[in-house]
C-alpha cells in the first residue's frame, strides 16, 4: 500500500538574509525617491495571488511522495504575469514572493509587457529519475491549471528546470484546454516553439550590461579581469560570451567548487570539461582549486555572481576587490552589504537588470509562438542586445538624476513604470 509522506527539508540557513526584506529595502527607498502615494505603495508591495499546492507523485519504489508547490503572481498591472519554476530543496514562499517581485520590476525595467510571478516545488531533482519529475511536472501543471495561461501567467525554465520541464507542462497544459498551447510556457526545446538564442540570453545579457558598464567606468576589455561565481546557465554562458569578447576569466565555481587562473580560464575547455562530467566542474585541470569563499573577495575587476542569492553579505563586502559587480543570479547581494558596496565607490549592474536578458528573449519566444512564425538567430540577438542596452542607459541616467546607485535607480524606473500604469488603469 503506498505511504503518504509530505517532502520537506528543514528551514533555510538562518544566517541568510530573507530576500524578500531584501527585496522590500530597495523597494522602500525607491518608492520614497518616487514619492509614492501610500495607496500604489501598498498595491506595489502586495502579490496579487499566492497558490500552495500539495502534489502527491508515485515514486519509482510505488509509494507516494507529497510535494509542496508554490506559485506567486506578485503583480499583471504591465500584462500577464511571468516567471520560471524552481526545482530546490530549499525552496520556500518568502523567497517565491521576493523572485516574483523581481519579475515585476524586470519586465518593467526592460520595458516589456509582463507582470512577475514565480513558482517552485520542494524537492531534489538530482535524487529523483527522469519520470519522478515528469509526473512531478506534470501533476503541478494539473493542480495550477487554472493559474496558468498565455494570456495570464507564464512560467519558464529558473534553477532546476529547463527545456524538457516546459516541454512536459505545456504538453499537460494543452490537454486540460484540449488544444496545443505553446505560449503558455517559455524556454521550451526549439523543435516545439522554443525561441533561438533563449539559452545563452541571460548570460548574454549579463555580458552586454557588463560591457556598457564598463564604458561608463573607462574600464578596457584586454586589462579587465572576471571572476564568476556559479557555472549552469547563467554562468557558463557569461563566461563564454565575456571569454569571447577577450575579457579575462580568472576564476570559476560551481557547487563541487572554485577554480583560479592567474593567466585566465579557457572557458571553451572548461564547458566541455563541464558537460563531459556531468554537468560539474569537479576536477577540472585548466586551473587550480581555490577557496570558494575567496573567489568573491578575489583580485579581479569584474565580479559576476551568477548561483544563488545572498553570497555577497556585510560579512565579505569589506573585502571585495573588484571595481565591478554585475549580478548574473536573483538576489545574490543582501541589501544589508548595499552601504557597504556603495561607500567603496563598487558600481553593481543589480540582477533586474544584469539578468533580464532571459526574460527578454522568452517574451520574444511568446511573441513568436503568437504570430506562429520563427525569427532567426540574428533578429533575436540584435533585438535583446538593443532592449538590455536602452534598459541600461536608462538606469544610468536616472542614477545620475538622482545620484543614487545603479541598484536603486533600476527600481525606480520599474517602481515608476508600473505605478503610472496602476494610475491609468485604475483600482475598484
Ligand atoms: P543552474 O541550475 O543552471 O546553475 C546554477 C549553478 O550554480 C550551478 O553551476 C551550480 O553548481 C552553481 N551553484 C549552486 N550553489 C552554488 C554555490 N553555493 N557556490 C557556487 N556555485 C553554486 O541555474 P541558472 O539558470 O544558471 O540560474 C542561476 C541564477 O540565475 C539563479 O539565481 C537564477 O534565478 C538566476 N537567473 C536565471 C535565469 C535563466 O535564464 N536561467 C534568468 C534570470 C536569472
Amino acid at each position: 500500500m503506498a505511504t503518504h509522506t509530505v517532502y520537506k527539508e528543514p528551514a533555510p540557513l538562518i544566517d541568510r538574509e530573507n530576500p524578500l526584506e531584501s527585496m522590500m529595502s530597495r523597494f522602500n527607498v525607491a518608492a520614497e525617491i518616487l514619492g509614492l502615494d501610500e495607496e500604489t505603495y501598498n498595491v506595489l508591495k502586495t502579490p496579487d495571488k499566492q497558490v500552495i499546492v500539495h502534489i502527491p507523485v508515485t515514486m519509482d519504489n510505488g509509494k507516494v511522495r507529497v510535494f509542496e508547490g508554490y506559485r506567486v503572481i506578485h503583480n499583471t498591472i504591465l500584462g500577464p504575469s511571468k516567471g520560471g519554476i524552481r526545482y530546490d530543496k530549499n525552496v520556500y514562499l518568502d523567497e517565491v514572493k521576493a523572485l516574483a517581485a523581481w519579475m515585476t520590476w524586470k519586465c518593467a525595467v526592460v520595458d516589456i509587457p509582463y507582470g512577475g510571478a514565480k513558482g517552485g516545488i520542494i524537492c531534489d531533482p538530482t535524487t529523483m529519475s527522469a519520470g519522478e519529475i515528469e509526473r512531478m511536472t506534470r501533476a503541478y501543471t494539473l493542480a495550477l491549471k487554472d493559474v496558468f495561461g498565455p494570456d495570464r501567467d507564464i512560467p519558464a525554465p529558473d534553477m532546476g528546470t529547463g527545456p524538457r520541464e516546459m516541454a512536459w507542462l505545456m504538453d499537460e497544459f494543452s490537454k486540460t484546454v484540449g488544444m496545443t498551447s505553446s505560449a503558455v510556457v517559455t524556454g521550451k526545446p526549439l523543435v516545439m516553439g522554443g525561441s533561438l538564442g533563449r539559452t545563452e540570453a541571460t548570460g548574454r545579457g549579463v555580458m552586454v550590461s557588463c560591457l556598457a558598464a564598463m564604458v561608463k567606468l573607462d574600464m578596457k576589455i584586454e586589462e579587465t579581469s572576471v571572476a564568476i561565481q556559479g557555472f549552469g546557465n547563467v554562468g557558463s554562458w557569461t563566461a563564454k560570451l565575456m571569454f569571447d569578447k577577450g575579457l579575462k576569466i580568472k576564476a570559476v565555481s560551481d557547487i563541487s567548487g572554485a577554480y583560479w587562473n592567474a593567466d585566465g580560464i579557457n572557458i571553451d575547455e572548461a564547458i566541455a570539461y563541464k558537460n563531459a562530467h556531468g554537468g560539474r566542474l569537479e576536477g577540472f585541470t585548466g586551473a587550480v582549486p581555490m577557496d570558494p569563499d575567496e573567489l568573491l573577495t578575489s583580485e579581479v575587476d569584474v565580479l559576476v555572481p551568477a548561483a544563488v542569492e545572498d553570497v555577497i553579505t556585510e560579512h565579505n563586502a569589506p573585502y571585495i576587490k573588484a571595481k565591478l559587480i554585475v549580478e548574473g543570479a536573483n538576489g545574490p547581494t543582501a541589501a544589508s552589504a548595499d552601504p557597504i558596496i556603495y561607500a567603496k565607490g563598487i558600481s553593481v549592474v543589480p540582477d533586474i537588470l544584469a539578468n533580464s536578458g532571459g526574460v527578454t528573449v522568452s517574451y520574444f519566444e511568446w511573441v513568436q509562438n503568437k504570430q506562429g512564425f520563427k525569427w532567426t538567430a540574428e533578429m533575436v540577438t540584435e533585438r535583446a542586445d538593443r532592449i538590455m542596452s536602452d534598459a541600461f542607459e536608462k538606469v544610468y541616467q536616472t542614477s545620475l538624476k538622482y545620484n543614487i546607485s545603479l541598484r536603486i535607480a533600476a527600481y525606480v524606473v520599474a517602481i515608476d513604470k508600473v505605478a503610472q500604469t496602476y494610475k491609468f488603469r485604475g483600482g475598484f
